[in-house]
């Protein structure tokens, strides 16, 4: 058992931990592990309630920017040791992942993609259509252009990663509060004072915005403006099959991924272009849809012509916290003292969540530059430094 609080906030804090996500946990751990005492938590719901808890799960290096690759490989090498190192089974497996694509224009990005990968160190490699059959021997490849494959890839259970840094946090002194909704932050004079909540007030000098979809309100309320907007995304699973596919597969062309999971189910989604953008939480919107499902089910018979026979079991939907570059916003903002934000991860904190736990904590703590967090603060979107990164799918 995790002890999680439901009780009054304490009247003051070191450091105050918006989010009971992958990305709030695992700063808080990480704060902890330098030193940093009296930390609190704060989930309005329960941990992994939010995008965390209704993510696919995937974890990639295979990425176009060297910011999303230098963060994804450092992460999977923390994913490599996280059962030992949390004392708790997180169901991370390697299967790797194989990106194909259907069109000669996104072959080009792909093999250029594959060149920055390995001049990253990524094991990744360039595959012909046939290729792919001996990865995945099922997969219809006639409509194949092209694929690209790296074996470290793979997934981990989402649930069982935020439980195991709860209990890592716990085990630091790390005050985990659940239905516990901050109401507001008080600043003044350029610095952070105290969180406001419906169970106490928290004065705190020291304030991290994790809320991920909400990360946009809560930051409003320190008058700093975050242009993510929500994108709803939507997760199909099937019956339990007999173990057919081992990688992910995921295609840059149309959007859709789709891998299985232990339990023999096969877990996909599929981006929609024409789903609106959502700003004020209470219009969002995560109600599955019928539309989804068979957008879903036509595009993995493509892939998988016997898939028709399956049946599906259950879909969910949650938000993808978008940023217009489609990469994470992290780091402070000038002029606030001890506000700091880890958000906008446009649909992959889950992968990038670890290591951007460790880097951020270094960097609260000591001040001292990171040039990836440097490389996605705030302000490039003022300064129009943006470069997209052209593999964001799903
Ligand atoms: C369908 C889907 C599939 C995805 N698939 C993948 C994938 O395969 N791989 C991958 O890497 N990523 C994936 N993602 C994205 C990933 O889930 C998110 O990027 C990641 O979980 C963000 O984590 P977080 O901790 O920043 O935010 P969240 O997990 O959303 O956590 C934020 C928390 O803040 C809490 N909160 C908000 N407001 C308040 C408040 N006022 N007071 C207190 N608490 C508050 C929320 O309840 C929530 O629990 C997917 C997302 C979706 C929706």
């Amino acid at each position: 058992m995790i002890p999680l609080s439901e009780g009054q906030v304490p009247g003051s804090a070191d450091a105050v931990i918006i989010g009971g996500g992958i990305n709030g946990l695992t700063t808080a751990r990480e704060l902890a592990k330098l030193g940093l005492k009296n930390i609190v938590v704060l989930e309005k719901n329960y941990i992994g309630s939010g995008s965390t808890g209704r993510c696919g799960g995937g974890i990639r290096q295979q990425w176009t920017t060297k910011e999303n690759i230098k963060l994804a490989q450092e992460s999977v090498r923390m994913y490599e040791d996280m059962s030992a190192d949390l004392g708790y089974q997180v169901f991370f497996r390697q299967g790797g992942y194989l990106m194909v694509t259907e069109s000669e224009s996104d072959l080009e990005n792909l093999n250029k993609a594959v060149e920055l990968q390995k001049s990253c160190g990524i094991e990744t490699e360039y595959l012909q259509p046939k290729d792919c059959l001996k990865l995945v021997p099922d997969l219809n490849i006639e409509k194949l252009k092209g694929a690209s494959f790296c074996p470290k890839d793979g997934t981990a259970y989402p649930f069982a990663v935020v439980w195991g840094y709860a209990k890592a946090c716990h085990k630091l002194g790390v005050k985990i509060h659940i239905r516990t909704t901050v109401q507001d932050i008080e600043s003044d004079g350029g610095r952070i004072h105290a969180v406001v909540t419906d169970r106490g007030r928290i004065s705190t000098p020291l304030v991290v915005n994790c809320a991920g979809p909400w990360a946009r309100t809560m930051a409003a309320k320190v008058g700093v403006t975050l242009p993510n907007r929500q994108e709803r995304h939507e997760i199909m699973v099937s019956e339990s099959l007999k173990p057919f596919l081992n990688p992910m597969v995921i295609s840059i062309s149309n959007g859709i991924y789709f891998s299985q999971s232990l339990r023999g189910e096969i877990v996909g989604g599929i981006g929609d272009a024409t789903e609106p953008h959502w700003e004020d939480p209470a219009d969002f919107d995560t109600n599955s849809q019928l539309r989804f499902s068979v957008r879903f089910a036509k595009a993995l018979m493509g892939y998988f012509p016997r898939a028709a026979k399956v049946r599906m079991m259950r879909q969910w939907a949650g938000m993808y916290d978008v940023t217009p570059d489609h990469r994470p916003i992290l780091g402070s903002v000038e002029g606030l003292d001890g506000y700091f934000h880890i958000c906008g991860f446009s649909g992959h904190g889950f992968m990038l969540g670890p290591v951007t736990g460790v880097r951020m904590a270094r960097y609260i703590t000591t001040g001292q530059a990171d040039e990836i967090i440097d490389s996605l603060s705030l302000d490039r979107f003022e300064k129009g430094d943006i470069v997209m990164d052209g593999f964001v799918v799903g």
